[in-house]
């Protein structure tokens, strides 16, 4: 497989071979045609099997081809951990910077300022922590009714760290016609519950 295969645009095949990638990893190879035709996806996927690109590529299409609306982010991608987050955003930087797609990160142990700053001045993606977005949405600071694409990565540490209860909250304040993608390196009962209720007709894909 190819990533010229995959569905992916040409400016973004080129950050593609811009960051040294030759061929997709098995995730990438499945989930992102998938993602690209706004399936929802359960993806089972350890931490160095390239299970990031299998999100941000095709999400970073997806969002190309829409429009960015004043206070009211299009995508939303939770991690359990500040560290976990920023090291997303970073490839996100790194895959979109031939778009002009705009991104938040929201997490705790920073201050706010900076955060609703840019959420008021329009996003397209928020990457965040649970923590530092429920206390954002509380402020009235998030409106979070226009997230058509969520991703809830890292979902069994989720489950460990005790998040599952604002992961439904969350799912809860987002649109019900939306498009879901969930990571996760084991699928606990937990989780597997979790995805029988936020996720619709998802493709399996394990590796
Ligand atoms: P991840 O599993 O998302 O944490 O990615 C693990 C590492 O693999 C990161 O350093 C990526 O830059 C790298 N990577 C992701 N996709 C590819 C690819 N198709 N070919 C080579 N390296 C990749």
């Amino acid at each position: 497989m190819k990533f010229a295969d995959l569905g992916l645009s040409d400016e973004l095949l080129k950050s593609v071979y811009d960051a040294g990638y030759d061929e997709p990893t098995p995730i990438q190879a499945q989930a992102i045609p998938s993602v690209l035709m706004m399936r929802d996806l359960i993806g089972i996927a350890q931490t160095g099997t390239g299970k990031t690109a299998s999100f941000v590529l095709p999400m970073i299409d997806v969002l190309a081809h829409g429009r960015r609306r004043a206070l009211m982010p299009r995508s939303l991608i939770l991690e359990p951990t500040r560290e976990l987050a920023a090291q997303v955003a970073e490839n996100f930087e790194k895959y979109g910077k031939n778009h002009d797609l705009r991104m938040a990160l929201l997490i705790g142990g920073v201050q706010m300022g900076d955060q609703v700053k840019a959420l008021s001045d329009g996003v397209d993606v928020l990457i965040a922590t649970p923590g530092r977005l429920m206390d954002l949405f509380e402020r009235g600071k998030i409106l979070l009714t226009g997230c058509e694409l969520l991703v809830i990565d890292e979902a069994d540490r989720m489950l460990d760290m005790g998040f599952i209860p604002d992961i439904e909250s969350i799912c809860s304040k987002l649109p019900t016609t939306r498009q879901t993608l969930l990571f996760s390196a084991t699928m606990p009962p937990p989780i597997k519950k979790l995805a029988d209720r936020f996720l619709s007709n998802p493709k399996y894909i394990e590796v």
